[in-house]
């Protein structure tokens, strides 16, 4: 069979975007297939107020390009999504992008044919592409969770997902809104919605850890700085688990003494951001360790909100870190409002959604607009919304039932030729996702090259390779707090998932290493022919 490209690829977020760069660059053909109108994924679609970056800016951006790094601007050290959107686009324009991208089209189908040894691709318009290797670049956080709540489709104002927003915006002046969510989405919006609208509802299943951000303008001095130096900035934070540069303090939080360790988290409060759970080694390695730093964000909760039953009703009860941190600009500062009003709905659940608000432990709630901040299915739901089907025409839904299985997070035995950039099983969400994904790019762009140059036509993870990766992933995980709670990282968050954690927790060095080290093996877990 003809292939009209050497590979499809899924997704025109950073992931997508890059990939296609780099197979370009080494002569192959491809073609990008997009939902959206736009690049820039993500940032296309999360355009709620608020939205921005939780990794500093000057780390969260591409480093293949020492040119685009040294030429764009950021503005501010978490910079916003527009500003992020405008990043996405240059990047874009600069490698001239857009005219190997097909927007506003959705992959619905791709089944590998054996005969040939190529993937069809199916799209929601009738489209049709023959390709060699698939490429799903199609992101781990993309697939909105709307909540089965019953009555959802009979509220009579606008409702809006936070990872659907209207590009055209919403301005809630007059409004009564209710918001559902706490996760980041919600903790970065309800401060700017609380200050647009009338009465603002807040409705928490699960409270939630946040540090302030102190976000600020950027110093032309300290970017220039960071532009002189960025190779090294990038090194040292591709030697550190979460690929981010910051300090961490290798010393226990328990074998601190209590003064040393309490200036020790107010110093990293002060400074703001995820480098709060660096304070100490071992926050995420046991119980008593990590609730020193609960105990100090709760106490700055009690110590921030006014009425101290809200501020009880916001502390969150479970591990810090547990679930991904969240990082605000005047969170708790927003339930001081005289407008603004917090409802337990862990116990009793939602009851219903009304045509005019919500009903919840026997009482009912008003307001006019309501806002979604309820997450995503996260690392697999987006892969899963396409039927994909691998050899005998198995499908990844079937192989996935018990929880994903993939070979270091990049390819799945059973399925030749299809890769996933950040997928199950890859450190992804646990990281500075940019490098994350330049990494995972480089690797397969790589992999491509090598199969060129053998005249190999097809490669596959073989079943024992990717399952003592599926054990390794396993054990890791067990290791640490992070696998103890009910997140979107174990599938929680989706009614029927199965419950497994799906990135890999061994730290981005560890696992550069394991992939550089398959290489030189000579694909080593692989099956390779012609
Ligand atoms: P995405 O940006 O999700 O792009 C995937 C694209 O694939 C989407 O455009 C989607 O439309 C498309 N797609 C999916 N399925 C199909 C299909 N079947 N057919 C056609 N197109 C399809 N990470 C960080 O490291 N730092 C941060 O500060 C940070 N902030 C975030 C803030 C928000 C609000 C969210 C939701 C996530 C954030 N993340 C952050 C994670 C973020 O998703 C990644 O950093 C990164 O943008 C992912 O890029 P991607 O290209 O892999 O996926
Ligand atoms: P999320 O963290 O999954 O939060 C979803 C929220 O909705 C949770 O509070 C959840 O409660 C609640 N919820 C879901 N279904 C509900 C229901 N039926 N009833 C009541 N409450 C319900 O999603 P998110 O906030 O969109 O964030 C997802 C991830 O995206 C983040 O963890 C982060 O990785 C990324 N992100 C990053 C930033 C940033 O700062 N740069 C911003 C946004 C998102 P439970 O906790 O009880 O499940």
């Amino acid at each position: 069979m003809k292939t009209d490209f050497d590979a499809a690829i899924v997704g025109g977020g950073f992931a997508g975007m890059y990939m296609l760069h780099r197979l370009r660059m080494l002569g192959f053909s491809a073609r990008v297939i997009e939902a959206g109108k736009g690049v820039g994924g993500t940032w296309y679609w999360n355009r709620y107020p608020g939205a921005r970056c939780d990794v500093e800016s000057v780390q969260y951006s591409y480093q293949f390009s020492r040119e685009l790094e040294q030429e764009w601007e950021w503005t501010e050290r978490y910079a916003t999504q527009p500003e992020i959107l405008k990043y996405a686009n240059h990047v874009a324009d600069r490698f001239d992008l857009r005219r190997d991208i097909t927007f506003e089209t959705r992959v619905t189908e791709a089944s590998f044919d054996e005969a040939d040894n190529v993937w069809i691709v199916e799209t929601d318009n009738g489209g049709r592409f023959v390709a060699r290797f698939l490429i799903a670049a199609t992101g781990c956080l993309s697939s909105p969770n709307t909540p089965k709540i019953p009555g959802l489709a009979d509220f009579r104002g606008p409702t809006y997902h936070t990872g659907n927003w209207p590009h055209e915006g919403v301005d809630f002046t007059p409004s009564t809104v209710g918001v559902i969510g706490t996760g980041s989405s919600a903790i970065q919006s309800i401060p700017i919605i609380a200050r647009q609208a009338r009465h603002l509802t807040v409705f928490q299943r699960t409270a939630n850890y946040t540090v302030p951000a102190h976000n600020r303008p950027l110093d032309p001095d300290y970017v220039r700085e960071v532009k002189a130096t960025y190779p090294e900035m990038r090194r040292r934070a591709k030697s550190l688990p979460a690929g981010i540069d910051l300090k961490v303090n290798m010393a226990s939080a328990i074998e601190t003494p209590d003064r040393e360790r309490a200036r020790l988290f107010q110093e990293r409060w002060d400074y703001g951001g995820l480098g709060f759970m660096a304070a100490f080694s071992d926050l995420l390695l046991n119980d008593e360790s990590n609730k020193t730093a609960a105990d100090f964000v709760r106490a700055k909760i009690h110590e921030i909100v006014r009425d101290p039953a809200t501020a009880e009703l916001l502390s969150p009860k479970n591990i810090i870190g547990c679930k991904r941190l969240c990082v605000d600009t005047a969170y708790w500062e927003t339930f001081n409002r005289p407008n603004v009003t917090l409802v337990d709905v862990s116990e009793p659940p939602i009851d219903r959604i009304a045509p005019d608000g919500l009903h919840a432990g026997g009482r009912e709630y008003k307001f006019d607009t309501l806002v979604l901040a309820t997450g995503f299915d996260a690392m697999t739901g987006a892969l899963l919304k396409v039927d994909i089907r691998g050899r005998k025409g198995r499908s990844l839904r079937d192989k996935w039932r018990e929880g994903p299985t993939t070979y270091l997070g990049l390819t799945m035995a059973g399925f030749p030729n299809l890769f996933a950039i950040t997928g199950p099983g890859s450190p992804s969400v646990l990281t500075n996702m940019l490098p994350s994904i330049e990494q995972h790019v480089d690797w397969i762009a790589e992999c491509l090259q090598t199969l060129r140059a053998k005249g190999a036509r097809v490669i596959e993870a073989t079943d024992a390779a990717e399952q003592d990766w599926v054990a390794h992933v396993g054990q890791v995980a067990g290791a640490t707090l992070r696998s103890s709670c009910s997140s979107w990282y174990v599938g929680a968050n989706i009614p029927g998932k199965p419950r497994v954690f799906m990135p890999y927790i061994g730290g981005l060095p560890a696992y550069i290493e394991r992939c550089e080290a398959v290489v030189k093996a000579d694909y080593e877990g692989f099956s390779i022919s012609a």
